[in-house]
């Protein structure tokens, strides 16, 4: 059995059930492009603007590629995936790093890294679409934006707590500063949820598909990506630390493949 010091009044628990409750209740948000309802304390604006931040802060301690094939094939393909959605508020950048570890990421508000030791894995157009696709969905379904609401809530709930107990004065701002602060880390540093991995999944299968690329090399993609964590002696692909290529992922996606198959054949009209 808990506890509770002398000076935790029964009052102050029933206080933070309600402002917990209310603050979720508030905070949950139908999303445009899913229809799903999601907590999320964070605007798109609010969100935009810490992923710009962020995004800057890579481009400026990492090498931008000046290579005019590659650059020219990412761009190409992530165009064609940017025209199938609609994200009001996006400004769109797409960078390639000059990096040879494999991988790619996406920051709210449109801004996605894709760095040239993921190419040799992606090999083509499409597989290069299959891992765009799926940045791309990150940011339409404001996954950044969830991951930064659940770090704040969580803050939010633990100084909520020491209000309680301290009897002290709710500094709103002062916290709304913080939770600000950490935004930049919990978009570079956090993975994001398997529940989220798994959607982006589902929603880059689509958009591919949508965009004219053959959904089916969004499995080969995968089947490279796992055949290169089993490898003997190999160091896994930095971006399957953050992306475990489970026998779960590319089930989801064969289950898929025949709807994302008929919108590949529309697009191909
Ligand atoms: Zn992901």
């Amino acid at each position: 059995m808990i506890s509770l010091p002398s000076f935790f009044k029964p009052q102050h628990i029933l206080w933070l059930s309600w402002t917990s409750v209310l603050l979720f209740l508030a905070a949950c948000v139908q999303l445009q492009e899913s229809g799903r309802s999601v907590f999320l304390v964070t605007t798109p604006e609010q969100e935009a603007s810490m992923g710009a931040e962020s995004f800057a802060q890579l481009k400026a301690g990492g090498k931008i590629s000046g290579d005019p094939v590659t650059n020219s094939q990412v761009q190409r393909v992530a165009q064609n995936l940017i025209r199938q959605v609609n994200v009001p508020n996006a400004n769109w950048e797409v960078v390639v790093f000059d990096d040879p570890t494999p991988n790619a990421f996406a920051l709210p508000g449109g801004k996605i890294g894709v760095h040239t030791g993921i190419l040799p894995l992606t090999q083509n157009d499409a597989g290069l679409a299959a891992v765009l696709g799926h940045e791309l969905a990150h940011v339409t379904l404001r996954h950044g934006g969830q991951r930064f609401s659940q770090q704040s809530g969580i803050m939010l709930g633990y100084s909520a707590l020491g209000i309680a107990l301290a009897n002290e004065e709710y500094k709103t701002r002062q916290l709304w500063q913080t939770a600000a602060g950490i935004g930049s880390q919990v978009f570079l540093t956090l993975p994001f949820s398997r529940s989220h991995e798994y959607e982006a999944d589902r929603y880059g299968m689509t958009y591919m598909a949508r965009a004219g690329y053959d959904p089916q090399e969004a499995i080969n993609f995968w089947k490279r990506m796992e055949a290169a964590s089993n490898q003997p002696g190999s160091k896994p692909p930095e971006w399957l630390s953050t992306h475990p290529a489970d026998s779960n992922r590319i089930k989801q996606l064969q289950d898929l493949l025949p709807q994302a198959q008929a919108e590949y054949q529309r697009a191909r009209l």
